[in-house]
């Protein structure tokens, strides 16, 4: 065993040579050298600091949701807080752990008669994720709900509140900052009926069924809607609904989805990106900014 890999066990459980492919929902990536999953914020306090003497790089994942990774290897350690999966009630806020299902999350508070997170019943990442990205889904954001950010900064945790972070469509400061670890957060939530709360859930995991391809690998919608537009109306204009390259085909149900339709690649997913915005471009004038992230390219 290498002396860095010995050191990185003491952490958490270590895997090598994990495939990206397995942890992001496009099932698309190369393999990543160690996988770690940090058992508590001493460990992955001291496993930061591990692998900044080493001079590694390093990238969270959560549920992998709305990342396109290259199909090389990565060199470096993916930190996964699977283990982060707490959560508890007070009074009118939830505390939740970075790694927790905003899913689970959002049935547990509809369970507990807490309305807040019904937009987020059907946005399959995790608390940190959702954060990072300031997911967000009928005209509803984390940043709506959101009190405060604990966060793993320069070697030290800390409180952020939410009117720091710098959110808007998308967007937040993590963004900017991809060293920085969403370690749990502080929801604001408000007392509701629990059927009207379970009766608005249901209503969207309907909607979300019958216009998504759920059936099928993908990182949700490709690209930002902009302001003057929705992505999927520019991407119907110009007559890509089911077009492919490769492995990677423009969704038939919903065209604001790339699929991997079997056997992917990155590379045939970003081919149909640039393709996408090429035609975008000439035709309307309009740059569309991919919402997907890409990781890993060089
Ligand atoms: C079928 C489908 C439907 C979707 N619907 C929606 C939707 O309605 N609305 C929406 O907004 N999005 C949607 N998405 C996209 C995706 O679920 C969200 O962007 C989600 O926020 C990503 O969370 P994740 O845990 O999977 O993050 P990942 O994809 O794992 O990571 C995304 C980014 O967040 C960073 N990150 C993750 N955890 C942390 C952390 N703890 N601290 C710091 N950085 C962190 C990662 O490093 C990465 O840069 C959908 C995706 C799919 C596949």
């Amino acid at each position: 065993m290498n002396e860095f890999l010995n050191e990185l066990s003491q952490f958490g459980k270590v895997e090598c040579n994990l495939p990206l492919s397995k942890m992001t929902t496009l099932r698309i990536g190369g393999n990543a050298d160690y996988t770690v999953f940090p058992q508590n914020t001493v460990s992955l306090d001291s496993l930061v600091k591990l692998i900044t003497q080493y001079g590694y790089p390093y990238k969270i994942i959560g549920k992998g949701s709305n990342l396109l990774c290259s199909d090389d290897d990565f060199h470096g350690v993916i930190i996964r807080l699977d283990e982060f999966n707490d959560f508890y009630f007070v009074n009118n806020q939830i505390v939740a752990q970075a790694g927790c299902s905003i899913i689970s999350l959002s049935y547990e508070a509809m369970k507990h008669g807490k309305s807040g997170l019904e937009f987020a019943s059907g946005i399959p990442g995790t608390v940190g994720g959702c954060t990072f990205m300031n997911a967000g889904a009928y005209k509803s954001s984390m940043s709506d709900v959101l009190d405060s950010v604990f966060v793993y900064r320069n070697g030290v945790f800390e409180w952020m509140s939410a009117a720091d972070c710098e959110f808007s469509y998308r967007t937040s400061i993590f963004q900017k900052h991809p060293d920085w670890i969403v370690v749990a957060v502080k929801l604001n939530m408000i007392d509701k009926d629990v059927e009207e709360i379970r009766a608005l859930m249901d209503s969207r995991r309907e909607r979300r069924m019958a216009s998504q391809p759920l059936d099928k690998p993908s990182a949700g919608s490709v690209f930002r809607n902009p302001e003057s537009v929705p992505a999927w109306k520019l991407i119907e204009e110009i007559g890509y609904r089911g077009k492919k390259v490769g492995g990677a085909q423009v969704s038939e149900k919903h065209v604001n989805f790339i699929i991997n339709a079997g056997d992917a690649t990155a590379a045939d997913f970003l081919e149909l990106v640039h393709e996408i915005q090429e035609q975008v471009r000439e035709k309307f004038g309009i740059e569309l900014h991919l919402e997907v992230e890409t990781f890993n390219w060089h």
